[in-house]
């Protein structure tokens, strides 16, 4: 029995047969290192980062209760990797779950800089996407962005978990389309 991925060793024309299509020639990298997968490091670093997303554990309000119930059994979160983290020391993302109220400014500024690179934010619900309900009132911040980069903003008032877990999943694929463009544009 031919070992699977092989090379096969074959003269000019001979890789031809009628309706089946062409035998893919040999390559010297198959003789050399046959089975081997090739990957871009950042791509490889970008696929191990967003299956394995550590979140801050971080609540501001009601959409707290939301982004909870995403993290238990029912939703079940950990099934895309994804573990809630009491500390920024390890965490990767930072889902700000809530209404910034300005009080909060600090402190979440000084989480989101003791949290390590590379880092992402999530706006979850209208609040801390653009102040909510609470639009122009005198105490709070009118969205999160105002304060650190936010890489997703996810609807709602509040967003329910399978919306949490969509921005996940849009996180996800943005971390990959990053290293991608990171490693055209190098
Ligand atoms: S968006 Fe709505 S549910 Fe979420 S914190 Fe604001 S008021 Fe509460």
């Amino acid at each position: 029995m031919e070992k699977r991925g092989a090379p096969v060793e074959m003269n000019f024309g001979e890789g031809y047969k009628p309706n089946q299509g062409n035998t893919p020639a040999s390559s010297v990298f198959e003789r050399v290192l046959p089975n081997a997968l090739t990957a871009k490091s950042n791509e490889l670093f970008a696929l191990a980062r967003k299956s394995s997303l550590w979140t801050l554990s971080f609540g501001l309000a009601c959409c707290a209760i939301e982004m909870m119930s995403a993290h238990m059994s029912h939703h079940d979160l950990d099934r895309f990797g994804i573990v809630t983290w009491p500390s920024p020391r390890q965490a990767d993302v930072m889902i700000v779950a809530g209404t910034v109220v300005k009080k909060m400014a600090d402190p979440i500024k000084l989480l989101y800089e003791q949290m390590p690179d590379p880092k992402w934010v999530i706006a979850m619900g209208s609040c801390a996407t653009n102040g909510g309900p609470y639009y122009k009132s005198y105490s709070v911040v009118m969205g999160v962005d105002h304060l650190i980069p936010v890489d997703v903003y996810v609807p709602g008032c509040p967003p329910r978990p399978e919306a949490l877990m969509h921005g996940i999943l849009q996180l996800q694929e943005k971390i990959t389309k990053d290293a991608q463009q990171r490693g055209t544009a190098s």
